[in-house]
Order: structure tokens, then C-alpha cells, then sequence
């Protein structure tokens, strides 16, 4: 695909405002169900927060739209882009959507700065010197400009964590997938890497959070889902999913977390 159709794609995106538009999908690892009839639109600027027991496909769902796994039966358009075979789609799509996962997945052998860096150099093609700059930006926004010569293994989870954010946040993304980002964390570092995804959602980034967090996702999301057994099984407005849950699976595991 050239860049005129990629920008045809995305200028095609903008007006319609469509970020992730998933259409009746489904998945199966071998003979197993993981993903059944996945109906979802985020436009952009919203905030989903998707919750569920362990093993409902949440973690797949979202590895599924940042084509991370592949999928069998239905469309996914991320961005103005179906999600297919064409490598230089996901190219694309790597580039425009950000995932941060429980464990950080930084670069243990790179400093801090080298691991903010190396996407906007590499990916972006963005001059060294203005890379640094970026990436020193960032630092100060999830405030740990200090620690940029630090490498990740001399830092905390939850300044790992901030780091993990501030990286894609230099690659400018669109849209910002987050897997159980502090469910690996001390608890007194939760709310360090919570209070910058709201900082974050308040900047008005098209966010979609696996997160068990519930008053996080009182505070930002403008819908909850509740996944099980790969099933979109409730969804509503955070006032609403909390204080009137529908679905009696819905109220049991609520009643358990809560
Ligand atoms: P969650 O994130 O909600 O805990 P996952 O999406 O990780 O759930 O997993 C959903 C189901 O798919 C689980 O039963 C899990 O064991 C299964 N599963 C996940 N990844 C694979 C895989 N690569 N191959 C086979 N089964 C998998
Ligand atoms: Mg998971």
C-alpha cells in the first residue's frame, strides 16, 4: 500500500472519528472459542475499560485489535485500516497504537532515554536531538525526568511502568491499549502509574484499559465492559455498571472485587 493510500485511510479515519471499529469477530485458539461474536466501537477520545474473570479473553481482545494474534471470523478496522495479512498495515498499526502490558516490556540492556528514543529515531525518523528532547518531555510529564540514564532494572514497577507510558507517548500514537498495566505493581505504586493514565485520558487519547481498578474506571471511562468467557456479556456508562449490574455474572464478580 503506498503512503497517498495510507493517508487516504487516515484522513478517511479522522472525519468519520471512527478509532476501533470491531464487527462480529470471533476467535478460536485450535478448537477452543476464545472469542465469540466481539461487537465494539471506540471513537476518538473515548475510554474503555474492559473487566472480567481471568481467562474471558480480554488480554486476546485487545492483542487481537494491535494484531498482536490473529483472528478467524469477522472484521477489525483500527484506525481506518482492516486488520489483515498485509505487513505493511500492521506496520502501521504498530505505529499508531500503543500497548503497554503488565511487565513493562522495556529494554533491560538500553538506559531510559535510549528506550524512549529508539521508536522515534527508528520508527519515526525523527532527529536524535529532537528525540531527546521528546523523550525528555515526556519524562517530566510522568515525572521521572531524573532517572533518564538510569537503566529499567535500577528503577521501581511503578517508575518502569511511567517509563512504559512515556515510550509510546514519544511515538505520538493514536490510540492506547493497556493490558492490566498495574496488576504486576506494589501496591503503593498503583496509583503513581494510575494518576498518569488520567492525566492521559484528560489529554484526550482514544484509551482502551484491561484493568480491575474500578475507581480508576469510575473516573475515566466513558463505558465499561465486562467480558466472560469471550462473551461481551454487559456494557454501560461506569454510573450505571456499578450501581446497577444487569447481569448476575456481572454482579458475582463484582462482588467479589469490590
Ligand atoms: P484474560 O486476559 O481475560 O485473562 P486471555 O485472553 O489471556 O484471558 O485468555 C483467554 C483464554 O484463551 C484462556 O482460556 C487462555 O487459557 C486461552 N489462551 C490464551 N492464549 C492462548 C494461546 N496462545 N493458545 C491457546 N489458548 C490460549
Ligand atoms: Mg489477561
Amino acid at each position: 500500500m503506498s503512503d497517498t493510500q495510507i493517508n487516504g485511510q487516515l484522513a478517511f479515519a479522522a472525519s468519520s472519528e471512527v478509532m476501533i471499529d470491531v464487527n462480529k469477530m470471533n476467535k478460536w485458539y485450535g478448537s477452543f472459542h476464545v472469542l465469540k461474536d466481539i461487537d465494539l466501537v471506540v471513537h476518538k477520545g473515548e475510554r474503555f475499560v474492559i473487566c472480567g474473570p481471568s481467562g474471558s479473553g480480554k488480554s486476546t481482545l485487545i492483542r487481537c485489535i494491535n494484531a498482536l494474534e490473529d483472528h478467524q471470523e469477522g472484521d477489525i478496522i483500527v484506525d481506518g485500516i482492516k486488520l489483515g495479512k498485509n505487513l505493511k498495515n500492521l506496520d502501521h498499526i504498530r505505529t499508531e497504537v500503543g500497548m503497554v502490558f503488565q511487565n513493562f516490556n522495556l529494554f533491560p540492556h538500553l538506559t531510559i532515554l535510549e528506550n524512549l528514543t529508539l521508536g522515534p529515531i527508528w520508527v519515526r525518523k525523527m532527529p536524535k536531538a529532537e528525540a531527546i528532547e521528546t523523550a525528555m518531555m515526556y519524562l517530566e510529564r510522568v515525572k521521572i525526568p531524573e532517572q533518564a540514564d538510569k537503566y529499567p532494572g535500577q528503577m521501581s514497577g511503578g517508575q518502569q511502568q511511567r517509563v512504559a507510558i512515556a515510550r509510546f507517548l514519544c511515538m505520538n500514537p493514536k490510540i492506547m491499549l493497556f493490558d492490566e498495566p498495574t496488576s504486576a505493581l506494589d501496591p503503593e505504586m498503583i496509583k503513581e502509574v494510575l494518576d498518569v493514565m488520567v492525566e492521559l485520558a484528560e489529554t484526550g487519547m482514544t484509551m482502551v484499559v484491561v484493568t480491575h481498578e474500578m475507581g480508576f474506571a469510575k473516573t475515566i471511562a466513558d463505558e465499561v465492559i465486562f467480558m466472560d468467557e469471550g462473551d461481551i456479556v454487559e456494557r454501560n456508562k461506569p454510573t450505571v455498571f456499578f450501581d446497577h449490574p444487569e447481569h448476575e455474572r456481572t454482579q458475582k464478580f463484582l462482588s467479589q472485587i469490590l
